[in-house]
């Protein structure tokens, strides 16, 4: 073994790290998760004994978005928010948001402030509070700031509660914000989501009214993420120079042993892992993440974590919390957390099962099937708003989870693949068909239609798990849906914005519809058939049960009109199209600027961060790859030499195995000429939509062909000879 590599495997700590902050204290002295859980979020119920009564219910109704919050409220809320931050030694506040970038954003300010005698005391203003103007010029506007006004302000979301982060023995209060310019654009994804939220609750209160149900006031949508990653010690990585910068493996050959044998899926988590993850755990029930379940994955070094479901956006912050949360802890057990969508080769990569349904302030789920007829025709109505929004909006939902991350899974290797489907499961389908060709429905009472159509039996169906299909992107799955496309490193709340405005445009349209129809019908409950029936007809192309990876579907799909777009920059394209996004703008949860800003920050990104792996993968095949593979190439070229030298020619076999070698070394030095090439000529164009699509179409080739040479090169040359880690240690030793 190379020395270097020796060494890294010497120095791995296979027992638990030293972990000194109150966690460990947390784990030894063996809490109940009851005890700790949201003790470091500034809960309502903190808030109560810290707000005057008169306070606390104002903020209440502010936080219900029933008020405004007026300064006076502001200052109070500081306040009480400062006291209680330094009881728990904060000593720094920092509006915390999510830009454009996909990540999120802090800027640290400590409470201190000169009081009248010049001393220092701790002082937090309802201004401060509210809003903060970091000096945010270097966060991508997609040219939004340059034409309006240099300007961002963050500004604070009360929906989401104050919490206080402590990391290497400092404590900050977080603050969750948007960001948003001076002309009210917005610089940040949380923005959108919180429009879209608002705007699913309007159509949906509206069209539950329209079909008699007056009891609901509020109606959200629901997410609980599953979240997939991969540990790998951080020796190794260090000695990576690909994932150290990019998150992933460029080159590795493949292993002789990956996931074939399915031994790691949901096997016994290892030790170090396991108390990684209770550490990661404890962490997150502080910050009041409600952290459910955790298991081995797939692949090798794969796991998985999942929270009980929240409300959309706080679901959303807290997944970004939770990402944050993995990776920092990770580090306090030597481990680095990649959440990279394909971090290797050969083996799965990690996406973010975002389970999505809609509920009310009733407390009802609306994707489950109900005990009464009227609750199944309710499901039903909202179940064809749902695949009229995914039918209708299927490029916009493509786009909504494409990055270059996530360009390995969809459509590549592994699904699912780049066309977006529904899957129903095979009981919702057999009804989905019956009510679809029940060609006269208007002769039977409402009731009875129910039972004719099978609808009766709703409330037992079978949450079942083989009636499963990893293979499709928008899955149903017994009361609510699983969008399983969404990429693990991904921030939800573009694509769940995606969705929410989607169906929400898709139950207007029922309610319009609807409407109409209560006119001339038996029933609003025949009507309401007849409109669901209307919906699903017009959306049944986007229903697929089969098998999403097979080529057949590519071509069933490619006949019923819907879209493949395989790579990132073709999705943005295909979204740029007016038809493709006006939705957004007509419900209000996207500007008109905001949409063209995003698409140029998405296409920008998708360039930088393959300008990135093709210059790293330069760097790896011209300082570890070729010189590693010189030295083997002379020490046979010696050999061979040396033996003619006594007069014993070497076998033809073995100077094949040169003449291979040889051209292989060859072959690095040519095709890494055309990475860089091919990356001088992508940057030559202009505009933001070629530059990717040169990056997506002609860099990646040339990359993937420089990383099989490379490959090639690491199967043949000697393990001591070999200085990066290798697949089987990254993936096995931990
Ligand atoms: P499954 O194994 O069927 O995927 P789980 O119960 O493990 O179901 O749920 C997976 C994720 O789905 C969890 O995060 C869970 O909280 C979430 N989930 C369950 N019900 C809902 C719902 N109504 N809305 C949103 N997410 C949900
Ligand atoms: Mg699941």
């Amino acid at each position: 073994m190379h020395p270097i590599r020796l060494q890294a495997l010497r120095e791995i700590k296979h027992g638990q790290s030293s972990i000194t902050n109150t966690t460990t204290q947390d784990l030894n002295n063996a809490k109940k998760i009851s005890e700790i859980y949201g003790t470091a979020t500034f809960s309502l119920k903190e808030m109560q004994t810290k707000l005057s009564r008169e306070a606390y219910e104002s903020f209440k109704k502010v936080k219900a978005g029933k008020e405004k919050m007026d300064s006076k409220l502001a200052s109070a809320v500081a306040e009480a928010a400062k006291s209680w931050a330094l009881q728990n030694g904060a000593t720094h506040f920092t509006h915390w948001f999510q830009p454009l970038t996909g990540l999120t954003a802090e800027k640290h300010d400590s409470f201190i402030s000169y009081d009248d005698e010049g001393g220092v005391i701790e002082k937090f203003s309802g201004g401060q509070l509210l809003q903060s103007e970091p000096d945010a010029s270097s966060f991508p506007s997609g040219g939004m700031r340059s034409t309006f006004e240099a300007r961002g302000y963050t500004a604070w979301d009360p929906t989401s509660p104050l919490f206080i982060v402590e990391h290497a023995g400092a404590k900050i209060l977080c603050v969750p914000s948007v960001f948003v310019s001076y002309t009210g654009h917005s610089l940040d994804t949380k923005t959108s989501l919180l429009r879209s939220i608002e705007v699913l609750n309007h159509s949906a209160v509206a069209m539950l009214k329209e079909m008699g149900d007056t009891q609901v006031k509020q109606v959200g949508a629901t997410i609980g993420c599953e979240q997939e990653y991969f540990l790998v010690d951080q020796n190794f990585v260090n000695l990576r120079p690909d994932l150290l910068l990019t998150g992933r493996t460029l080159i590795g050959a493949d292993m002789p042993k990956g996931q074939q044998l399915e031994d790691h899926y949901f096997g016994a988590i290892p030790p170090r892992v396991q108390s990684f993850m209770a550490h990661a755990e404890n962490e997150l029930y502080k910050l009041g993440i409600p952290v459910k379940t955790r298991h081995n994955e797939v692949a090798p070094s794969q796991f998985e974590m999942a929270p009980i479901y929240e409300d959309a956006n706080l679901a959303s912050d807290h997944n970004m919390l939770s990402m944050e949360v993995l990776r920092r802890v990770a580090e306090e057990h030597g481990f680095v957390c990649l959440l990279h969508e394909k971090p290797f080769a050969g083996i799965n990569g990690s996406g973010k099962h975002n389970n999505w349904s809609i509920a009310t302030d009733t407390g009802e789920n609306l994707l489950e099937p109900g005990k009464t007829p009227h609750a199944n025709f309710r499901f039903i109505a909202v179940l064809s708003c749902i695949m009229h929004a995914v039918h209708k909006h299927q490029v916009a939902l493509r786009a909504s989870i494409a990055s270059h991350g996530n360009d390995h899974r969809l459509g590549a290797n592994e699904a699912p693949p780049a066309i977006i489907s529904v899957f129903m499961g095979s009981a919702l389908t057999e009804i989905l068909n019956k009510l679809e060709k029940g060609d006269d429905l208007s002769k039977h009472s409402a009731e009875r239609s129910l039972i004719d159509f099978g609808l009766n039996r709703l409330p037992a169906l079978p949450k079942d798990t083989t009636d499963r299909n990893r293979t499709s992107p928008f899955a149903f799955t017994g009361n609510k849906f699983e969008y399983r496309a969404v990429g693990s490193s991904q921030a939800i709340s573009f694509p769940v914005s995606i969705l929410n405005a989607a169906v929400a445009e898709s139950m207007k349209e029922f309610t319009k519809r609807l409407h109409a129809k209560k006119a001339g019908a038996v029933s609003t409950d025949s009507a309401v058939l007849e409109v669901s029936k209307e919906l699903f007809l017009e959306s049944s192309h986007i229903r697929f049960e089969g098998n999403g990876y097979s080529e057949e579907w590519r071509a069933e799909a490619k006949k019923r009109g819907l879209s493949e777009l395989l790579k990132t920059p073709e999705s943005f394209a295909a979204f740029a199209k007016k038809e493709n996004h006006s939705f957004l703008v007509d419900t209000g949860v996207y500007k008109a600027e905001e949409v063209d800003a995003f698409i140029h920050v998405k296409l920008e990104q998708y360039a930088k961060f393959l300008d990135i792996e093709a210059q790293t993968l330069g760097t790896l095949a011209r300082q570890y790859v070729i010189p590693a593979a010189q030295n083997y190439q002379a020490q046979l070229a010696n050999i061979v030499k040396t033996l003619e030298d006594v007069g014993q020619n070497a076998a033809k076999a073995q100077k094949d195995f040169l003449r291979d070698l040889t051209d292989a070394i060859d072959s690095a030095y040519i095709i890494g000429a055309k990475v860089k090439q091919e990356t001088a000529a992508a940057h030559e164009q202009t505009d933001p939509l070629k530059v990717a699509t040169h990056f997506g179409e002609k860099v990646t080739v040339a990359m993937q062909e420089l990383r099989t040479v490379c490959d090639k090169i690491e199967a043949i040359v000697p393990d001591e000879l070999w200085p990066l880690p290798k697949y089987r240690e990254m993936l096995f030793i931990r």
